[in-house]
């Protein structure tokens, strides 16, 4: 923090691991309450002058962490596929998506451009400006170290903000490394700041009268509270939670480009991601024949240590690796069908990685946890319904609301899906349709609290606050006074 690593105050620490091989790699220590003091005061100091910096400064500096990264965007890549296990395509992928976002930002002089009347009134003009809010807090998960800090951190630096980041401390290495190439890029010291820790630095963010916003990604109930902590301490607050995404597989599909998408959502990152699908929806009668191609995919591909080129990796703790075989055990027990069975598979990594295999269900039904659940793991449950309106009421009960996606060539079938379904980013024949950085990212329903999606003009106006200024000057014929309300002439 303020251009400096420091130890912290504290003395908890957490364990750092790669879940490929399942060794402690390092620790990394958790923030105490005046660690929060010291991060959310670097960036106050360091805010009037980044607030001041021109427009034109300010992008240089974006421009330069662009080609920065560029550059070295596989070393990031390489950090996060050792500290939570994705294959390196993946984490590169990831890398990628976020620099989008970069990209977006580095367009913000267009994207601040306020409003201009001329004579609204007789000789009076009004315009409006968008002005940062101060210093503003990140919060993020652990399954994407880079790309979900930087749905925020690009835009609210950009906007004239100041920042203070608490990753997930179980990847937190990532976000040490992008606070060097700010400082490798001339961002003044204290404008991004990183503070690692748990609960503790959480809620002293959520509750520190000058954090002016939290951006908060990760689980539902934590999601929830972040919201209505932050926003009763007065904060700005956009809350990003879980999910349980559908494919509707429609009958005049291609069965083929379904399973594929449907392998490649399902087990992409090992199921550790906020639009994987977890829930494929087949219509009618052709569930037996996308299973057999589910399952055949499925049963092909190579789990393993993320950085030797197989399909996919562990996933992040020996924990969640214990609650995803869990799962498994609970669909078992509650009578669906296991057609791929991925605990204990066989990898080529070596040691003690936490690792579950590609996980196939068939004949899921509702009430079973495999469905209600976010298991957040490799495991995709099919369910059968008659009916494409089966289909959508499936969806639409569903408390999650993030992404869903349809399978068909029928355009007038998808047309109606995009405007029934209750969800927030819809795929039409695309699997995980994460929104590119000039719309916004967000879920409906128990997916996001708040009324901010993330970057996007969303993103723009979340860190920014507008101010509509109303001028006139007068020669000096005009005067007198008149306590009436002002009206226009
Ligand atoms: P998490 O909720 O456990 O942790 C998220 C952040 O909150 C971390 O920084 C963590 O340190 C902090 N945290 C954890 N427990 C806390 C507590 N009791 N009080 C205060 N802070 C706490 O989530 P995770 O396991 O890191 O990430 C996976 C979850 O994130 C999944 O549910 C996934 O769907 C969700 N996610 C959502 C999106 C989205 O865009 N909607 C994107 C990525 C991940």
């Amino acid at each position: 923090m303020d251009g400096a690593a420091t130890p912290g105050t504290g003395d908890r620490t957490a364990d750092v691991t790669n879940p490929a091989t399942g060794e402690v790699t390092s620790t990394v220590a958790l923030a105490a309450a005046d660690d929060v003091q010291a991060a959310v005061a670097a960036a106050k100091a360091a805010f009037p002058g980044w607030r001041d910096t021109s427009l034109a400064r300010r992008v240089q500096v974006m421009f330069r962490f662009r080609e920065l990264l560029n550059e070295r965007a596989p070393e990031l890549a390489a950090i996060i596929t050792s500290e939570h296990g994705k294959v390196l395509s993946d984490a590169a992928g990831e890398v990628a998506r976020g620099q989008e976002v970069v990209e977006f930002a580095c367009g913000i002089p267009h994207l601040l451009k306020g409003g201009f009347t001329e004579n609204a009134s007789t000789q009076v003009d009004v315009h409006s400006v968008r002005q940062p809010l101060g210093p503003v807090a990140i919060i993020s998960p652990f399954n994407f170290p880079a790309m979900v800090p930087m749905w925020f951190f690009p835009i609210a630096i950009a906007a004239g903000n100041t920042v203070v980041l608490k990753p997930s401390e179980k990847v937190p290495t990532a976000a040490n490394w992008i606070a060097q190439l700010w400082k490798d890029a001339g961002l003044p010291d204290g404008v991004f700041n990183v503070l690692h820790g748990d609960k503790v630095a959480v809620d002293g963010l959520l509750t520190h009268p000058d954090v002016k916003s939290v951006s908060f990604v990760g689980s539902t109930p934590i999601a929830k509270y972040v919201y209505e902590t932050g926003t009763a301490h007065g904060k700005r607050v956009q809350a990003l939670g879980g999910a349980k995404n559908h494919m509707i597989v429609l009958p005049d599909a291609d069965l083929d480009l379904a399973a594929d998408q449907a392998i490649n959502a399902g087990f992409g990152s090992a199921g550790e991601r906020c639009m994987a699908i977890s829930a494929c929806v087949a219509v009618g009668d052709i569930a037996d024949e996308l299973v057999a191609k589910i399952r055949d995919r499925a049963e092909a591909l190579r789990t393993g240590d993320g950085t030797r080129g197989c399909d996919m990796g562990p996933l992040v703790t020996a924990a969640s690796r214990d609650r995803v075989a869990g799962f498994v055990d609970a669909g078992e027990a509650a009578g669906a069908t296991l057609v791929v069975d991925g605990r204990n598979p066989e990898t080529d990594a070596d040691g003690e990685g936490f690792f579950v295999g590609p996980t196939l269900f068939d004949h899921v039904t509702t009430d079973m946890s495999i469905y209600t659940e976010e298991i957040f793991g490799p495991v995709l449950a099919v369910l059968r319904v008659d009916t494409y309106d089966e289909a959508v009421a499936l969806i639409n009960a569903n408390p999650y609301g993030n992404g869903t996606a349809i399978f068909t060539n029928d355009g007038g079938a998808a047309r109606r899906f995009q405007n029934e379904v209750e969800v927030g980013m819809i795929g039409i024949n695309v699997p995980v349709p994460v929104p590119m950085a000039y719309y916004s990212f967000g879920g409906w329903k128990n997916s996001l609290f708040g009324d901010s999606h993330a970057h996007g003009t969303e993103g723009v106006h979340f860190f920014t606050r507008g101010k509509v200024v109303t001028s006139r000057w007068l020669d000096p014929s005009h005067g007198g006074i008149n306590l009436g309300f002002p009206q226009n002439a």
